[in-house]
């Protein structure tokens, strides 16, 4: 940790150099020219790759103000301490070239031509390395790069997680049919070269879609997944689960929407949305009761294993979509204090909101990564009175991209 704050202090440095050389005209134009990243313009990750952290910061906060700011006082936005290279997950799509290169990196934006990506600002540092071999590999061991043209060819995507706290890397190898020429000795190579790859994993994606991972998963090395620890708390994530991308500023999050739900001990709180089971399962030290509703299965068996292997007795988790769930408990007439929500950039759906009035928790808080939609439910939640904001903040998950997270607290009037 402490070798990355001085590699990020090194790029502030670069960076407040290149603000310092601006004062020459001929700067000025070459720094409107040239972006720091190459490939930034086409890629769309990182809309503000060539601002400073603190204007970044700054554009989010404006950004939240004007959209949220009708609901009420908006918090300072909470920021990184370590803005570069957060991303604990990277995906790479593998295309052979003529020439017989292998090159792996991100869709060019609305377009299936790959750019090659091989330094990434966000990604993490050892996940690039990572595909670098890989890459190697695929060449030397003479792995065909599926083309979705032809429908030829095996490799499709590889996606690597790291674990930040455990040290522990996934890496998923997705393909287009199930059969890995010479699966073993890859494996070998791979891990002769790097000994810190805890697991791997083929995923098979026959699918011509746009999603990155199929539902089947072999295991060719290792668990088949890796353990993470955030808040204190131990986690299991599958190839097929999501996992918040940034885990130091997930900390940070977590922690805000906890002491907005003001736990005593005797509250029934519900996590709409688990995931994993990451917020309910640090909630469950200072609640009564946690209930989690999610739609993913594989999410939900490591929610399931998660409570065991932190010892949590007073959790239960629902594989189901959360706004079903929520009207079953509404018709039945479940009790619950808090309700923590957590739903996609599209925000929960009608069923959802509608029995969350219908529950009538004491408060709600809502965790979300896409404004817009955060201001309509917040619109539907306080109508008519029955809800008022008490609290909202933004808390920067994206540095660079132009994504901001938000945490919100509802109480309900009387
Ligand atoms: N709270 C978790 C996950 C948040 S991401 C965390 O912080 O890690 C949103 C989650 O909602 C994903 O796990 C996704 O699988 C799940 N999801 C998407 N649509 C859903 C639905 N209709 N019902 C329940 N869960 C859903």
């Amino acid at each position: 940790m402490q070798k990355q704050d001085i590699k990020n202090k090194k790029h502030f440095n670069r960076n407040q150099g290149q603000k310092n050389a601006s004062s020459t005209k001929l700067n000025v134009k070459q720094q409107i020219k040239k972006s720091k990243c190459p490939i930034s313009g086409k890629c769309g990750g990182c809309q503000y790759i060539d601002k400073t952290y603190e204007e970044q910061l700054a554009l989010k906060d404006k950004e939240l103000r004007n959209l949220l700011g009708g609901f009420g006082e908006m918090e300072p936005i909470i920021g990184s301490d370590n803005p570069y290279h957060y991303r604990n997950k990277v995906n790479a799509a593998f295309r052979r070239k003529k020439s017989g290169e292998i090159i792996s990196g991100t869709y060019e934006e609305g377009t299936h031509n790959i750019l090659p990506v091989t330094n990434c600002f966000i990604e993490d540092e050892q996940a690039t390395k990572i595909m670098s071999t890989i890459r190697d590999l695929i060449r030397s061991f003479k792995i065909t790069t599926h083309n979705e043209d032809t429908g030829y060819g095996l490799l499709k995507h590889v996606m690597i997680r790291t674990a930040r706290k455990t040290g522990q890397i996934m890496v998923v190898l997705v393909t287009a049919s199930p059969v890995f020429p010479s699966k073993n000795n890859f494996v070998k190579a791979l891990r002769n070269v790097h000994p810190e790859i805890t697991t791997v994993v083929q995923n098979i994606n026959q699918k011509h879609t746009s999603v990155v991972l199929g539902d089947r998963n072999n295991v060719m090395y290792g668990k088949g997944f890796i353990e993470d620890v955030l808040c204190g708390k131990r986690f299991r994530i599958s190839p097929n689960s999501f996992y918040q991308v940034n885990p130091e500023q997930t900390e940070k999050l977590y922690m805000k929407a906890i002491e907005f739900a003001g736990l005593t001990g005797k509250e029934v709180v519900l996590d709409a949305y688990c995931g994993i089971g990451t917020i309910g399962m640090v909630a469950s030290d200072k609640a009564k009761e946690v209930i989690g509703v999610e739609l993913n299965k594989d999410a939900v068996r490591d929610a399931i294993n998660n409570a065991k292997l932190n010892g949590c007795k007073n959790i239960s988790f629902y594989n189901n979509d959360a706004g079903k769930f929520m009207v079953g408990m509404a018709n039945e007439g479940s009790k619950v204090d808090v309700v923590f929500m957590d739903p996609p950039r599209s925000g929960s759906d009608e069923a959802f909101m509608s029995s969350v009035m219908k529950l009538a928790p004491e408060k709600i808080v809502y965790i979300s990564c896409g404004p817009d939609t955060l201001a309509r439910d917040l619109k539907y939640m306080t109508k008519g009175g029955k809800y008022k904001v008490e609290r909202m903040v933004g808390c920067d998950m994206f540095s660079f991209t132009q994504h901001i997270e938000t945490v919100v607290l509802l109480s309900r009037n009387g």
